[in-house]
């Protein structure tokens, strides 16, 4: 029976292997999901065991075999993306062949992230970058279950998504395309839906819409915005959203993202990420709107990526710059000793509270400033170095 440990990513792979159903899972202290087994069902066939990839002896890929920049043509894609679009040109291609897509989906009024698929809602609900972990249930199965009628499938997750549902799998498909990205952490949905919660409290109206990714303030500046049902918006850079501003300063991450060796050595074909070091990419704007950095891990990954030619502009890089990119990308940190005070004071007080005792008054007032300086447009004009890249004037 798998041993159930710190370092745990809850990948979910043991409770989707289980001959017996004797694995469920349940939230810990801080809300992050974590397997239960329930010992008097398990009738000890070792399987779990065998599935889980912190246990495992594939260590996955470490370099690409190419590494391509590329942003969808259609700038409505790039736009309602978190990068350049990389994403919805592969989905896109499995969808065309009569395929299925597995992403997650943030239903924003159960306030939970899961594992969802395009047999049951569109694309665009799959789309974007949700800063918190995602509910995997028994999707795996569903997964499996589609491979073995024959049909193509794509999953993108977090790479230790990806891990856990190679594991459950325990060996190569040629109709699965597996897809994940550089992958600083995720945070806990009770954090997530204790902040909406609060939201909603200060803007007596139900989220109706989220976006951690909002492109308004330019590409280049991560920025969360929330649509009310009574049409009223919420939009902050990063920074100046405590939800944001804790989850970027690993206080409020899974313990396994600390030192994850999954964002490192990736079991998928393709692996994605925001492409910062854009260079000549820049040309045109595009750079504002999205790049996204796309790895082939695999010589599987390698055909998705070219047949998505059509739809994209791309170039190909040198792997092993790309390959340090995505390296400096993915950078899950040491564990900080703090991690333990920081989620306690979050789970009490809240992120507010938190990013309040994180932050100097000084530093409080920078943010303040330069969001209110990046609301105005004509002022913002004059503040290039406030405002920083990826600015749309
Ligand atoms: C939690 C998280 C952390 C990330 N950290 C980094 C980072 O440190 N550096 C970096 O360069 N890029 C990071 N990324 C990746 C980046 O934000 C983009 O998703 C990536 O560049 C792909 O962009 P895209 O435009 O091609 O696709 P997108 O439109 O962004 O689609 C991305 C895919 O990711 C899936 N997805 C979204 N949220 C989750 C989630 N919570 N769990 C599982 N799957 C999810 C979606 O379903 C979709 O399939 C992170 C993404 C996530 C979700
Ligand atoms: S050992 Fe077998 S039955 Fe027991 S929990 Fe693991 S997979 Fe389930
Ligand atoms: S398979 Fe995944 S969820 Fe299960 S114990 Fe291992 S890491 Fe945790
Ligand atoms: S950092 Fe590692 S453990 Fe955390 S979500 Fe990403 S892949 Fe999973």
């Amino acid at each position: 029976m798998v041993k159930i440990k710190e370092e745990c990513t809850g990948c979910m792979a043991c409770r989707n292997i289980c001959p017996a159903g004797a694995i469920g899972t349940k939230r810990n202290e801080n809300g992050f999901l974590m397997p239960v087994v329930d010992s008097s069902r398990c009738m000890h066939c070792g399987q779990c065991e065998e599935a889980c990839p912190l246990e495992g002896k594939d260590s996955g890929r470490p370099d690409p075999k190419k590494a391509y920049a590329m942003y969808h043509l259609s700038e409505h894609v790039v736009s309602i993306s978190s990068s350049g679009g990389a994403f919805y040109a592969l989905a896109s291609e499995v969808l065309k062949q009569g395929g299925i897509v597995f992403g997650c989906y943030l239903d924003v009024k159960k306030k939970m992230a899961y594992l969802a698929d395009t047999d049951h809602m569109p694309l665009e609900k799959l789309l974007t970058s949700k800063y918190v972990e995602s509910y995997i249930g028994d999707g795996y199965q569903k997964v499996k279950r589609h491979l073995e009628a024959g049909r193509k499938v794509l999953f993108c997750g977090t790479p230790c998504q990806a891990a856990g549902l190679s594991g459950f799998l325990g060996k190569d498909d040629e109709n699965l395309l597996l897809v994940d990205f550089a992958c600083g952490a995720v945070t806990s949905q009770t954090f997530l839906r204790d902040y909406l919660r609060g939201l909603e409290r200060r803007f007596q109206s139900k989220v109706q819409e989220v976006n951690f990714r909002d492109k308004h303030y330019g590409w280049g500046q991560y920025c969360f915005w929330a649509k009310f049902e009574n049409g009223r918006v919420y939009r902050k850079t990063a920074m100046s959203d405590p939800y944001f501003f804790c989850f970027l300063r690993s206080s409020m991450q899974r313990f396994s993202c600390h030192g994850c060796r999954f964002a490192e050595r990736h079991y998928s074909d393709v692996v994605l990420s925001d492409f910062w070091k854009c260079g000549h990419f820049l040309v045109e704007g595009n750079g504002r709107r999205g790049l996204s950095l796309a790895l082939a891990m695999t010589q599987k990954g390698q055909e998705a990526l070219e047949s998505i030619r059509g739809q994209a502009h791309m170039e190909e890089l040198d792997r092993a710059e790309a390959s340090y990119h995505l390296k400096a990308r993915s950078c899950p940190k040491d564990k900080a000793p703090e991690i333990y005070a920081h989620q306690a004071c979050a789970a009490q007080h809240g992120v507010s509270v938190l990013r309040k005792q994180l932050l100097t008054p000084r530093k409080r007032l920078y943010y303040a400033v330069r969001q209110f300086v990046m609301d105005r447009p004509k002022l913002a004009a004059h503040f290039p170095k406030l405002v920083g890249r990826g600015q749309l004037m």
